[in-house]
């Protein structure tokens, strides 16, 4: 990814910073894709949900797709279009409010649909179901919705053929950052067990994880997978990705505290691998920081860590050209996604600022600045 080069040092650190130009050419590569093979693509809001863009990203693209209530309402607020859903389960408390809202309804078991039919039928709600592959493609267990005894969808032994009166839709998701050619397997496994029902449907979702946005990603074949099964069964195909949309369009801006010695030099930042960037942890993975290099490539090595006091807040060693010195700024790339939809106050330590960059202008503008009021009032 090239260098973002704008002037930050105007910038209060932390704060996450999405370039709008950077989001346009993600959109552009997403657009091309709907209008090649005319499937719809929405944005699963669990990846991205800062509503600051919205109104770039719902002029690209088809809609969104939210996971819970709160997701839903921001979506039907601020994004328009269309709005899904999908969740292992719904409340019965609120059906009623989804059934107002959204466009459509996929369901995790044949059970919840049979619970919930009597309210679809009263609504003008499209009703799906999810299946499992039992296909795996994802290596990360904990991101493998075809693990051993996923809860994810349902599987061909529990495929209920008496029971699709009325369901106009199937879904699948089971990548996770993975290139077309997962999905072309994926689709062999999906239609080797389910595909006898594809023709009475009137769409069918392939879920997110297509990394479409990625450099080395294979766009053509994607292409030619849908369009091939849109000819094949008459169906509207719909895919559902978070990370494409934001890949590679966002940073996390933050300043060194403190250099501090144990065995290898140590620099304390203002951002937390726990509560700013949980997936570094979780995933694990390593952040790419601008103008840094592995352990002892260039010639000063530090242990990055953050300011809460969790021992293992540590984001991963990485070598400088220069010394690091407090107050030097750091630019984590790669930020955008699954970190602000994510992210926490542990510790009481405030969210980072939501900043969007606009290239033409070279101007940052301030979405959201967090305050001790936001920490309190999600507490009592
Ligand atoms: C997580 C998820 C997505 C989005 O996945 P990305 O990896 O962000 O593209 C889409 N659909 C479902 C059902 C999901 O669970």
């Amino acid at each position: 990814m090239n260098n973002f080069t704008a002037d930050i040092s105007s910038l209060r650190t932390p704060c996450y910073v999405v370039d709008r130009g950077r989001l346009a050419s993600n959109l552009t590569i997403l657009k091309n894709v709907q209008d090649r093979t005319a499937a719809k693509i929405l944005l699963a809001l669990k990846g991205f949900a800062m509503w600051s863009v919205f109104d770039q990203v719902s002029g690209a693209l088809a809609g969104a797709s939210a996971s819970a209530l709160f997701e839903a309402k921001l979506a039907k607020e601020l994004f328009g279009k269309e709005l899904h859903l999908c969740a292992p389960a719904y409340r019965g408390d609120e059906i009623e409010v989804f059934t107002q809202i959204c466009d459509h309804i996929v369901f995790n078991s044949f059970s919840q649909w049979q619970r919930f039919k009597p309210f679809i039928d009263d609504s003008n709600v499209s009703p799906g179901l999810r299946l499992n592959p039992q296909h795996r493609e994802t290596s990360v267990e904990i991101y493998d919705p075809c693990a051993k005894y996923s809860r994810l969808g349902i599987t061909e032994a529990n495929f209920r053929p008496d029971m699709l009166d009325g369901i106009e839709g199937l879904h699948f998701h089971n990548l996770c950052e993975l290139n077309s050619d997962s999905l072309a397997r994926t689709l062999a496994a999906v239609e080797d067990k389910f595909g006898q029902y594809f023709h009475q449907m009137k769409w069918v979702n392939f879920g997110g994880g297509h990394h479409i946005t990625r450099p080395d990603y294979d766009v053509d074949l994607l292409c030619e997978l849908i369009s091939d099964f849109q000819g094949k069964y008459d169906v509207q195909v719909y895919l559902e990705p978070g990370e494409a949309i934001a890949i590679n369009t966002g940073f996390l801006i933050c300043s060194v505290l403190d250099i501090t010695y144990n065995e290898m030099p140590i620099a304390i930042l203002d951002t937390s691998a726990s509560a700013h960037m949980p997936d570094v942890l979780e995933m694990p993975y390593r952040p790419e920081i601008q103008g840094a290099s592995t352990p002892n490539d260039k010639a000063h090595t530090y242990r990055l860590a953050g300011p809460t006091c969790l021992a293992g807040d540590v984001i991963g060693d990485y070598s400088f050209d220069h010394e690091l010195k407090v107050g030097d700024k750091l630019i984590f790339c790669d930020m955008a996604h699954y970190t602000m939809v994510k992210n926490t106050m542990f510790n009481g330590i405030a969210l980072p600022d939501i900043v969007t960059y606009n290239p033409s202008t070279q101007e940052f503008t301030v979405q959201r600045h967090f305050e001790y009021e936001d920490f309190k009032n999600r507490l009592s």
